[in-house]
């Protein structure tokens, strides 16, 4: 798929009146800035920052900028619980939100049958990849993971049988997946030929994390970074970097240690989507530890690169190391692929980092023994590291099980059990 991004800069202030106007007919704003509102580039790299607190004191309407019937969805991010933050999109929004995520260098066309396997309940994730998928011709099947219905087990029978050729979720997703194809018989890399690519996102994914789950596959793993707030806000290229879409969002990074907000650096993420009318932002901190580079790709796209953090790069103290899910990630992926290492967990405490890896039992002593030495060497910590077999983090059970969601009845017969009246389960 070729992409053309030359003169973003042109493509955005061409955009930008428009999205001003729109941005002047959001009661936010207007209560926040009445008569500062900006009017052109300059006046909107001067107007404060729209926090995550202001997303939350909107609830639900606040930012609400055009008429109520013109709403096409609503949504709630994964935030935490007891404080949601609404989104809402028109229908031209989701025009900008569809084409956005659709755009995958590997392609998405009438050929392809998309798995979708992240939520649809209230977050935009499942939705975004359904409606850019549909747009394509592609064919979708709906496969939520949050959801009874669609179990690893059921997971793994679409897979194979259906020949699907995409698959969006979250790259730990992928290793579940072959983790319960294996237990089902399948091998990964050759019993689903189908497969073209995996396009993951929603949470840091390391280099050697990624090139596992690709030399498992055998696929390329294609990366997408976004949120509920916003949609997708950068996609992979076929050099392996992460582009933010800049002909469609003004991006800056904001310091907090110096309070300067910036085209590129060290920061969190600020994003001005140039595209929507229902919902507004006018520089919008994702709060998301990122990255801008401005240097040219050898990918030919004239976007910035970023680097997504998230808080994966937050360590814990131990023994005067700093421990992060980043640098240990690095680490258990950096293991023998032989060593079939996938599921992990660690606790940091003060003095002592514990360290947990499921480990079919052949391999268990090397690679308690490797991953020792690795954290040694790269964090000059001495770990207590404890190889459990395969089942030990992540139940058999829950990769193999493929339970029956009854629909609620109340009448049962003489031999039925009938504690699964009403509700959904058994
Ligand atoms: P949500 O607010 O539930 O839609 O989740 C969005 C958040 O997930 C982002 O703000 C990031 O913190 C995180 N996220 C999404 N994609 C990526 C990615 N590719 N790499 C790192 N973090 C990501
Ligand atoms: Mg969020
Ligand atoms: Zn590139």
């Amino acid at each position: 798929m070729m992409f053309d991004f030359d003169d973003v800069e042109t493509t955005q202030d061409k955009q930008l009146p428009h999205t001003l106007a729109w941005a002047a007919r959001s009661p936010f704003y207007r209560r926040r800035l009445g008569t500062a509102l900006p009017a052109d580039r300059e006046q909107l790299l001067d107007t404060p920052l729209t926090t995550k607190q202001d997303l939350r004191d909107s609830y639900p309407f606040g930012m609400l900028a055009v008429e109520p019937g013109r709403l096409a969805t609503y949504h709630e991010s994964s935030g935490t619980a007891g404080t949601p933050t609404a989104s809402y999109y028109t229908e031209s929004d989701w025009d900008d939100l569809a084409e956005r995520f659709a755009r995958k260098w590997i392609g998405i066309d009438a050929t392809d049958m998309l798995l979708v396997r992240t939520p649809y309940a209230l977050m935009i994730t499942g939705h975004l990849a359904h409606a850019a998928a549909r747009r394509h011709g592609a064919t979708v099947v709906p496969g939520d993971n949050r959801t009874t219905a669609v179990p690893y087990a059921r997971v793994v029978r679409l897979l194979h049988d259906l020949g699907v050729t995409l698959t969006w979720s979250l790259p730990t997703e992928t290793l579940l997946w072959a983790a319960a194809a294996r237990l089902a018989g399948h091998r990964p890399g050759r019993d689903f030929p189908a497969l073209r690519a995996l396009f993951v996102g929603g949470e840091p994914l390391g280099r050697a994390r990624r090139a596992r789950i690709g030399q498992i596959w055998a696929v390329p793993v294609v990366e997408e970074y976004g949120s509920t707030e916003t949609g997708s806000l950068a996609g992979e290229c076929p050099h392996g970097r992460l582009h933010l879409w800049a002909d469609r969002a003004i991006f800056e990074v904001y310091d907090p240690r110096t309070g300067r907000v910036g085209p590129e650096g060290r920061g969190q993420l600020v994003v001005t989507p140039l595209f929507r009318q229902a919902m507004p932002l006018l520089r919008y901190n994702l709060e998301d530890d990122v990255e801008i580079s401005t240097a040219p790709c050898g990918c030919g796209w004239r976007l910035p690169t970023v680097e997504v953090y998230g808080r994966s790069r937050t360590g814990f103290q131990v023994r005067g190391a700093t421990v992060t899910q980043a640098a240990l990630e690095e680490l258990v992926f950096g293991l023998p692929a032989r060593h079939e290492v996938l599921f992990w967990r660690a606790k940091a405490e003060p003095d002592r980092l514990r360290v947990e890896i499921e480990v079919p039992a052949e391999h268990g002593e090397a690679a308690r023994g490797a991953l020792r030495q690795a954290i040694r060497a790269g964090l000059g910590v001495d770990a207590d590291i404890h190889a459990g077999p395969p089942g030990t983090l992540v139940p058999v059970e829950l990769l193999t099980r493929n339970p029956d969601t009854l629909k609620p009845r109340s009448l049962f017969g003489p031999d039925e059990d009938w504690d699964s009246a009403l509700v959904y389960s058994r």
